[in-house]
């Protein structure tokens, strides 16, 4: 095993059936769905940690997949895209996508993208060190958080809400995904809370220094930004 996983979204069964025995005989751990709408809930699961998707699918086109997916995720993902598609090639790239790949393709040359891709992706895993907003840092490795030269006293809770707010940074959050990777799946339900800690934060993060980081999006959820 290689210890990846890989989500396949591609509503032609041979073809998502092929890639799969491949994929799995170079040692991945593969999950198909042959759904746009169900794809793309099972790829913002979190789980994976490369996408393969379809441009032409059922109920959700492969395309909008993407740029729904984009907003909350970074995950690295591959567009599989029919011949001659140049549209949908270059919409693919603009809107997201880390590569392509034209049908009807060699399984070599996909699997050599798909280990470009993961590749690609390790410098992310680095960017967990030290995080910028402005004025504001936050270090993991030593658990601090200063604003300028001051450094701002948190709780664990409120810590790793930040840390989660800052590796997103850009990105808007609904309370759910905010509450499954800050509090764990095992506190179902109640979003509340999040809003509750969002407001801890915003009396220590904001407030204290006049300067907004942590936005409210109505109706979605939180953002982290650093407008000048
Ligand atoms: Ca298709």
């Amino acid at each position: 095993m290689t210890g990846f996983n890989i989500l396949i979204i591609e509503d032609e069964a041979k073809i998502a059936r092929f890639v799969q025995l491949e994929l799995e005989h170079e040692g991945y751990a593969v999950h198909v769905e042959h759904d746009g709408r169900e794809g793309l809930e099972e790829a913002i699961s979190g789980t994976y940690d490369l996408v393969i998707l379809d441009v032409m699918l059922p109920s959700l086109n492969g395309m909008e997949v993407l740029r729904r997916l984009r907003k909350v995720s970074e995950v690295p993902v591959i567009m599989l895209t029919a011949k001659g598609d140049v549209m949908d090639r270059v919409m693919g790239l603009d809107s997201g996508a880390d590569d392509y790949i034209v049908k009807p393709f060699a399984i070599e040359e996909l699997l050599a993208r798909i280990r470009r891709a993961l590749k690609r992706k390790q410098p992310s895993l680095e960017k967990k060190g030290v995080l910028k907003a402005g004025e504001l840092t936050l270090d993991p490795a030593r658990h601090i958080v200063t604003h300028g030269d001051e450094e701002i006293e948190l709780t664990r809770t409120e810590f790793d809400l930040l840390h989660y707010l800052m590796l997103n940074k850009g990105i808007v959050l609904t309370r759910e995904t905010i509450l499954d990777n800050v509090w764990g799946y095992e506190h179902t339900g109640d979003t509340n809370v999040v809003d509750v800690y969002i407001r801890y934060l915003r009396s220590k993060v904001d407030e204290k220094y006049n300067k907004k980081f942590i936005f409210t999006v109505r109706g979605v959820g939180y953002q982290l930004r650093d407008d000048e």
